[in-house]
């Protein structure tokens, strides 16, 4: 495209995504000695992995006796036996030692009375393969672990040297004619120029895409851009019919409370005072997994116990908790409270509704966390040259629904197994890139940016969240389904023929900005809404009011979502990987499925 200037960039590995995933890949392909760049659409300590609150898990037993195999088996059930067992195993195994390795980069852990590292209570979290009492898990840093977890990550990464391109946008991934991905292309908001980033492996770490929903704990930057690129390249996504609701988000705005407030003893009740929980997981009560509780609130609302004056949320009481516990292990929720609904937790509930908070699916990845694609015969192939870690990518070590903290392990195991293995695969020279690579990219860059029809991207932003938030919810159906997917045509439609791009400048375009976002949200949420309504049965967070069962026989398989420029979704499935190696004697781990209870 010669209407344009290109900046031209040459690098080992190209990470877009500065988030825990991104940084922690950065800093092992840098140790490994690589050159490394590493993109981000805005400024690395802003990424949504700042606002991690409650911890990251790691068979530790700092406090009772744990053991990764536990710690298997519950990510396993969590998943809903939907996880890929091999990635899981590794991601297990190795956690112990990546803690370590944090406390050593200089992550400030919270300790206990020994000095070792605290560890709290998490969901679905237990000792003896299920059958034991709590385990304690969850390494925090108060409840302000992203935070801490990402400043470290930064600081070791400008420590080795990674060059950061700060307010960068990746636009679209340049794959080759033998579909190698070759770099990206993206747009430097603040000067306007365009810039292409050669790269020998490109490591997406884009995070998630919770922005498809009106009501999230995301943050607004959580756009899936990554997930987006992957499938206008041709590449399916992975399950993503699995979102996650967060129990307790703030009723209004949706900000987060963390399950680590559960996990510390806080405790949920419904209008009449009950502690409803006690019904629906007589077990585990409010430290069920997130998808067990979200529904039992629902159930709650609709039954007529919901508090408030229009009976629409319910309560989550810290009132009975010592003072000093609140101060050391959660003072951010102490202050949400106090900024955004001007309660005193030490004296009242919270208000607390569930909202959407992590997005299960994404790239499809082997336990490598390269790249899957599968041709017309189902084959499935590796895609040369692109990688993707953390909560873009869908490995999957969370299957059917996450449990909490273990998203923040995801980030560190997988990001620096993937830089270390990126650093691995240096090469001498770059492949040379064609016009015909670029082409596509940068076509549909310029016509978005000459749209002159009459919508404004944030209007057609905002319908397709209310549509996802009422069509794609906690409890789904065909009719709910159907009607979300007719209504998500009319905004692709609305999208192609009558959008408003008013400023026509490349510098800070906000507008422009809004139009690539909604573009990469609407086909992430077309293939949500069709992967929910072709998967009929009901599993870990997808709920199917008409096939309330989970049904191993036909749906024990990932979801692969394709979508085509018209919008039109085509599906193909993959078999589960249920196995895993015992990494020290290479002996086979394997957890068949079992009922699910809590
Ligand atoms: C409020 C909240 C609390 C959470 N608490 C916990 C917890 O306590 N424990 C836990 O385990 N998990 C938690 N999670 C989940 C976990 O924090 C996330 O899954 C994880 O932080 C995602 O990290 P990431 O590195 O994959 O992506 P992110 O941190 O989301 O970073 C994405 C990066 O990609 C960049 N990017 C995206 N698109 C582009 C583009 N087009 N061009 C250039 N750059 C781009 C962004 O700038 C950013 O740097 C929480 C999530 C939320 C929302």
């Amino acid at each position: 495209m010669s209407a344009y200037n290109y900046i031209h960039h040459y690098h080992d590995v190209l990470i877009v995504g500065a988030g825990g995933a991104g940084l922690r890949a950065a800093v092992a392909a840098s140790e490994g000695g690589a050159s490394v760049a590493c993109l981000s659409k805005v400024p690395p300590t802003r990424s949504h992995t700042v606002a991690a609150q409650g911890g990251i898990n790691a068979a530790l037993g700092n406090r009772e006796a744990d053991d990764w195999h536990w710690h298997m088996y519950d990510t396993i059930r969590g998943s809903d036996w939907l996880g890929d067992q091999d990635a899981i195993a590794f991601m297990c195994e190795q956690a112990p030692g990546a803690i370590i390795e944090l406390e050593q980069m200089g992550m400030p852990f919270t300790r206990d009375e020994n000095g070792l590292i605290y560890q709290r209570a998490y969901g679905g979290q237990k000792t003896q393969y299920g059958k034991g009492g709590q385990a304690y898990r969850a390494c925090a840093v108060a409840d302000r672990t992203g935070h801490s977890l990402l400043h470290t990550l930064y600081s070791q990464a400008l420590r080795h040297k990674v060059e950061f391109y700060i307010e960068y946008v990746a636009l679209d991934l340049l794959m080759d004619e033998h579909n190698n991905c070759l770099g990206l292309v993206a747009w430097h908001i603040e000067t306007g120029d365009l810039h292409i980033f050669h790269a020998h492996t490109t490591i997406l770490a884009t995070g998630g895409y919770g922005q498809v929903y009106a009501s999230t704990t995301a943050s607004t930057i959580c756009t899936g851009d990554g997930n987006a690129m992957c499938l206008r390249a041709g590449i399916a996504l992975q399950d993503m019919e699995f979102i996650q609701f967060h129990p307790t988000g703030l009723y209004g705005s949706g900000i987060l409370i963390t399950e680590g407030a559960r996990g510390e003893g806080a405790i949920l009740k419904n209008a009449h005072g009950e502690r409803f929980m006690e019904r629906y997981a007589p077990d585990s009560k409010e430290l069920a997994s997130r998808d067990v509780i979200s529904r039992a609130m629902m159930q709650e609302i609709h039954g007529g116990r919901g508090c408030g004056k229009n009976a629409d949320h319910l309560y989550l009481f810290l009132d009975h908790l010592p003072p000093g516990l609140i101060e050391s292990k959660l003072p951010a929720i102490r202050e949400i409270t106090s900024t955004f609904a001007r309660i005193d937790i030490s004296r009242d509930p919270i208000p607390v509704l569930p909202a959407v908070h992590y997005t299960m699916g994404g790239i499809p990845c082997n336990s490598q966390s390269q790249v899957l694609t599968v041709d017309g015969k189902g084959n499935e192939h590796t895609v040369p040259g692109l990688v993707a870690i953390g909560e873009a990518s869908c490995t999957s070590v969370h299957g059917a629904n996450r449990l909490g903290c273990n998203g923040l392990l995801e980030l560190v195991v997988f990001g620096k197994a993937a830089g270390q293995q990126a650093a691995n695969h240096k090469q001498t020279r770059h492949k040379p890139l064609s016009d015909a690579t670029l082409e596509p990219a940068m076509t549909r860059f310029d016509s978005l940016r000459h749209k002159n029809g009459a919508t404004r991207p944030r209007q057609l932003r905002k319908e397709l969240q209310q549509v996802m938030q009422h069509g794609a919810s906690i409890f789904r159906n065909q009719a709910l389904l159907d009607n979300a997917e007719r209504q998500l045509r009319l905004i692709w439609n609305a999208y192609q023929a009558d959008l408003k791009i008013s400023d026509k400048s490349l510098i800070w375009n906000n507008d422009l900005m809004e139009a690539l976002e909604t573009d990469n949200l609407l086909r992430q949420a077309v293939v949500t809404a069709v992967s929910a309504k072709e998967r009929k049965e009901s599993r870990g967070a997808h709920w199917r009011d008409d096939y309330p069962v989970r049904n191993d026989k036909d749906w024990l398989k990932h979801s692969l979502g394709f979508v085509d420029d018209n919008g039109h979704v085509h599906m193909q499935y993959r078999a589960v990987r249920m196995a895993g190696l015992e990494p020290k004697t290479q002996a086979v781990l394997s957890f068949p499925p079992e009922e699910r209870a809590y």
